[in-house]
């Protein structure tokens, strides 16, 4: 372990801004910046393009024995790569948002994932984010932040970048998605989603991106 690695975990619910603001942070400070998110879903849009049940569990465990997920980053930009394709745009799509809720309460792809993230934690300054960061991947982060906004605030936001992109969705379905999704990451028997107790909570409903960033990088440059 090289002592001089600095990890900053960001968890929170799904929309709270975290990849925004995470990025924009590490950029910042020098740090690459790990959306962890990004693996379950690459295991969700594996089982989906299989045509497997994403909820059920056995099956989506089984599809683990012949598949490899791994994080390359370029100019500080990561892609994902599902058996060496690049999978980064695929996985954004709704259907894969809700494949990556259901397959993440499966303990096998949660081991499957685990050392991947940390060995990349090891090795870097990063910036992680995801929704068990700081309670189970990196119980030792330097720094520990829980991310949070009022469900109506993060679907608003959630819906305005899928219209940005070009995706077809109505605000209602993005809200109802996102309340579904809280549900199971924090109810999920399995590192479920839920602040560590060492933490800071930053609430970003009344906050803008350009503050909310800040307070990020106030709380890692007060701690580092
Ligand atoms: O962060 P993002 O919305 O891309 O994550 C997609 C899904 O992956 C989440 O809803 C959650 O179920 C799961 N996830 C997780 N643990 C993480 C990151 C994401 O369970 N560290």
């Amino acid at each position: 372990m090289n002592n001089n690695i600095i990890n900053v975990a960001i968890d929170g619910p799904a929309g709270a801004g975290k990849s925004t603001i995470s990025r924009a942070a590490a950029k910042t400070v020098g740090f690459i910046y790990v959306d962890t998110g990004a693996l379950y879903r690459t295991v969700g849009v594996n089982a989906l393009r299989k045509g497997i049940d994403t909820k059920d569990k056995p099956a989506v465990a089984a599809t683990l024995s012949d598949i490899s997920v791994d994080l390359v980053f370029e100019n500080g930009e990561q892609k994902v790569l599902l058996n060496g394709e690049d999978v980064s745009a695929e996985i954004r799509t709704p259907p894969a948002s809700m494949a990556a809720s259901d397959v993440s309460a499966v303990p096998e792809v949660r081991a499957f994932l685990f050392d991947l993230q940390r060995d990349i934690a090891r090795r870097n300054n990063c910036i992680m984010d995801g929704r068990d960061i700081g309670t189970v991947v990196l119980p030792d982060a330097k720094v520990k932040i829980f991310l949070t906004a009022s469900p109506e605030s993060r679907a608003t936001r959630r819906y305005k970048e899928l219209i940005e992109k070009g995706t077809q969705v109505e605000y209602k379905d993005v809200l109802e998605d996102l309340i579904q999704r809280d549900y199971n990451d924090s109810h999920r028997e399995i590192a479920p989603l839920k602040p560590a107790e060492d933490g800071v909570i930053v609430d970003t409903t009344n906050l803008n991106l350009e503050e909310s960033i800040n307070e990020i990088i106030r709380i890692i440059r007060e701690a580092i």
